[in-house]
C-alpha cells in the first residue's frame, strides 16, 4: 500500500501530502474510528409508501463510471412529478417499477464495463465488422449500443435487450478478463 498498512496510516499520510490539509490538521485529535468507503452502490427495495417516495440517490445510486446519477435523479424526479400529480396508487406503483427497472438496467451496463465484456465486445466488433455477417449488422449495433452506454436509450426495451443480447452471446469465445477493472 502506498500510503501505509492500515487504513489509520492511509489516512494519516494521505492528509499530509497536502499542504493545507497538514496545517489544518496540525493540532487535530481524531475523535472519531477511521472508515473505508468503497462501495459506492447503494439501493433501497422500496420506493414508495404512505406519504413518502424516495427519489434519486434516496432510492438508488448504481456507480460513478458512467455517469447515471444524474440521469436517473432527474428521471426519477421527472417520472415522480407525474405520479404525484395522478395521485393514485397505480401512478406511484408505476414509479416504483420505472427507478428499479432503471437501476437494474444500469447495474448490468456498469457490470459489463467492470467485468470487461463491454471492451471485449469493442474487440469482437473490429474484426467481425469486416465480415459478411458484420456488415449486414454492424450499423444496427453501432446504432444502440453507445446509445444504451451514454443513457440516452437506457429506457429503451429493444436497446437494452439488443446489449444483453450482446454481451451474452457477442463475445465470440474472448475471455473479458483481459480489459476487466478490478
Ligand atoms: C464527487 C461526486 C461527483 C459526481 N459526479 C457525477 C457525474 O459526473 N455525473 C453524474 O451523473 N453524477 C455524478 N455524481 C452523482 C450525482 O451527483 C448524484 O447521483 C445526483 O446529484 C443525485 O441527485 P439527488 O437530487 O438525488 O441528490 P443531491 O444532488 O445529493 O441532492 C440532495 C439535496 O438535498 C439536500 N438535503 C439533504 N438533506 C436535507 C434536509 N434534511 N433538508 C433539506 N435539504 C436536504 C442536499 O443539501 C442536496 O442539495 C457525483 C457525485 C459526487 C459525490
Amino acid at each position: 500500500m502506498k500510503f501505509g498498512a492500515t487504513i489509520e496510516e492511509q489516512y494519516d499520510s494521505f492528509l499530509r501530502r497536502d499542504e493545507s490539509a497538514r496545517q489544518w490538521g496540525e493540532k487535530a485529535e481524531r475523535v472519531t474510528p477511521v472508515v473505508r468507503y468503497t462501495n459506492y452502490q447503494l439501493r433501497a427495495t422500496r420506493g414508495v409508501g404512505p406519504g413518502w417516495a424516495l427519489c434519486g440517490d434516496a432510492f438508488g445510486f448504481i456507480d460513478p463510471v458512467l455517469s447515471s446519477g444524474t440521469l436517473l435523479a432527474l428521471d426519477g424526479a421527472r417520472a415522480l412529478a407525474k405520479a404525484i400529480s395522478d395521485g393514485s396508487a397505480r401512478a406511484f406503483r408505476r414509479y416504483e417499477t420505472r427507478v428499479i427497472t432503471n437501476l437494474d438496467d444500469w447495474s448490468r451496463i456498469v457490470d459489463a464495463y467492470y467485468s470487461g465484456r463491454l471492451f471485449t465486445l469493442f474487440k469482437v466488433g473490429e474484426y467481425v465488422r469486416h465480415t459478411l455477417l458484420g456488415r449486414l449488422t454492424d450499423w444496427h449495433f453501432r446504432k444502440h449500443l453507445p446509445r444504451v452506454f451514454t443513457g440516452e436509450a437506457t429506457d429503451s426495451r429493444y436497446s437494452m435487450y439488443m446489449v444483453d443480447f450482446m454481451l451474452r452471446y457477442g463475445l465470440a469465445g474472448n475471455d473479458p478478463a483481459e480489459f476487466s477493472v478490478r
